[in-house]
């Protein structure tokens, strides 16, 4: 089989150290194994992604010495993929609008003495699953915001769950437990995806077998595994790599400026430096 990795980077920002970890490590295991690597822009929140980062990133890449097939997929260009998708689900029973606003659900959680919880806090506690097609009617008839969530319960009656696994390198067989996250949001009003069920899909798409990206993701990858089942599409295998950390220990984000590959660039550092710094051989 030929391994097919991606690097899938959302243009929001300049990419720092630990995305050059995260690319470089699926770069590596595709060459290594003789396989593809592809770059994916994941640009759905259009107003946060900018078209001089996307630039940033293939300059940034570039430099690296990294190589990828072209054309690149781009989310933002494939919205209508997403929402065939989005509406089988609604045919199925399998999603529901939610037209809560956070500070509706933040109250409604407040109130109650038994809200579910998930692995990051209390869960959106099901307020719209019950909503009439009449009710439903009247908010859309308003032209309330609303968001698109995955009926949990009406999912896990498709599915055994002690029989949903994917594949984690390194680790083994890990047995998937997407109930902590409750109702997902898959898609917003204006935005008919979101990040859970676009990078499902694409993944499956482009053929993607083996998904390297950060630890930060591992639990998404349990709901991720369950969107796979029920849409029928392929699971790839997965390597959740450590985060990069900064002198103090705290994670890298994008808005720390001095870890940029462009302001490393600036500071004169080289390709190999940036390679031995994240713990590459040259
Ligand atoms: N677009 C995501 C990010 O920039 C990465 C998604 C993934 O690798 O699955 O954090």
């Amino acid at each position: 089989m030929t391994i097919v990795t991606r690097f899938a980077p959302s243009p929001t920002g300049l990419l720092h150290v630990g995305h050059a970890y995260s690319a470089t490590l699926a770069w590596n295991k595709a060459i290594e194994a003789g396989g593809r690597f592809l770059l994916r822009m994941e640009d759905i929140d259009q107003t946060r992604c900018r078209p001089e980062f996307e630039e940033a990133i293939y300059e940034d890449l570039n430099w690296l010495g990294l190589k990828w097939e072209k054309p690149i997929r781009k989310q933002s260009e494939h919205m209508d993929d997403y929402e065939v998708v989005l509406d089988r689900l609604f045919e199925r029973g399998l999603i529901y609008p939610c037209f809560c606003t956070r500070r509706e659900i933040a109250a409604e959680i407040a109130a109650s003495h038994s809200a579910p919880h998930g692995s990051e806090g209390p869960l959106y506690p099901g307020t719209c699953r019950s909503l009439s097609n009449k009710q439903r009617d009247e908010n859309f008839a308003k032209e309330k915001p609303y968001a698109l969530r995955l009926d949990m319960s009406a999912a896990l009656k498709e599915v055994d769950v002690t029989q949903l696994f994917f594949r984690e390198l390194d680790k083994g067989v890990i047995q998937c437990d997407p109930v902590k996250f409750g109702d997902a949001v898959l898609a917003r009003k204006e935005t008919p995806t979101s990040y859970h069920l676009a990078v499902t899909l694409d993944d499956a798409f482009q053929g993607v077998n083996l998904v390297v990206r950060g630890q930060d993701l591992f639990g998404a990858t349990h709901l991720h595994r369950l969107l796979q089942h029920l849409l029928d599409l392929p699971t790839p295998n997965y390597f959740h790599h450590g985060l990069v950390s900064d002198m103090k220990g705290r994670r890298l984000a994008k808005r720390d400026k001095s870890v940029t590959l462009q302001d490393i660039r600036g500071n004169g550092y080289s390709q190999e430096d940036v390679r031995k710094l994240i713990g590459f051989k040259i």
